[in-house]
């Protein structure tokens, strides 16, 4: 994607909302004001220019970060850069717990795919309390944890606006993700989902991959329980949407995975 110079590479998509996609794994982050001079931002990322881009952008619209929030314990979700401030960065109660015991992994991967963050700030994340709400003094939220692609993994939902920021699912060029070390990942996933269908989404904003209007959002949660179906039926993998080759190795593991499992029961 191509950003004329000296113009704001964050995007207000809706009131309030601004989206900036990185080049790096068409990484979203997100902001949303506070109306107050304030703004809440979601999984800032993803290279170390990435986050002071951000920055920059903020500074240039008079927004300061009061609050950030991380979607779930994978290492392009959970940065963070001193110019963005010393603020609150929360997340549900079992993102936090995974982000401080799989730390040195995390590590390992913010290092091997986009190093020189600041790794005192990487992963330093605050507990939600209460656990299905940010507290802050912006719009209000509903936050929806459940245990799809990682553990405590959740989407933050703007009910005034209609707006979920949905973390690393509901994307248009991605296969659902699964997280292997699960019992039931594919259940967990399915039931991530429906959490997610239930709600009256106007606009979704996926971790990876392009903003979509309510219809497309539930065009996404059609292909993803396809895709589930497909998976433990082992049907071969036949989703429309324009895959990476990385994707189709990911989707391998779950097949070979889902088979592993077969044999173990049969
Ligand atoms: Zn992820």
């Amino acid at each position: 994607m191509w950003y004329p110079e000296h113009v704001n590479r964050l995007m207000e998509i809706s009131a309030g909302v601004y989206v900036a996609t990185g080049d790096l794994y068409v990484t979203n982050s997100t902001v949303v004001s506070d109306g107050d001079g304030g703004c809440l931002l979601v999984d800032p990322a993803v290279t170390v220019a990435d986050l002071a881009g951000l920055a920059a952008d903020l500074r240039s619209l008079a927004l300061r970060p009061r609050a950030g929030f991380a979607t779930h314990p994978h290492w392009d979700h959970v940065l963070w850069s001193f110019e963005l401030g010393d603020v609150p960065r929360f997340a549900s109660p079992l993102t936090v717990a995974v982000a401080e015991r799989e730390r040195a992994g995390l590590i390992e991967g913010v290092q091997r795919s986009a190093p020189g963050h600041d790794l005192d700030l990487f992963g330093r994340l605050n507990p939600l309390d209460p656990p299905d709400a940010i507290t802050w003094h912006g719009p209000q939220t509903l936050v929806i944890t459940h245990q799809a692609h990682a553990p405590g993994h959740s989407a933050v939902f703007f009910p005034g606006s209609g707006t979920l920021v949905a973390g690393d699912m509901c994307s248009d060029i991605e296969i659902p993700l699964l997280d292997l070390d699960q019992a039931d990942p594919i259940g967990d996933y399915l039931a991530g989902l429906e959490r997610l269908a239930e709600l009256p989404v106007e606009r979704v904003i996926p971790g990876h991959g392009a903003v979509g209007d309510g219809a497309e959002f539930r065009r996404r949660i059609e292909l993803d329980r396809a895709y589930l179906d497909d998976l433990r039926r082992g049907q071969d993998l036949r989703d429309p949407r324009p895959i990476a080759g990385w994707l189709i190795s990911e989707h391998e593991k779950q097949v070979a995975w889902l088979a592993k499992g077969s044999a173990r029961h049969s």
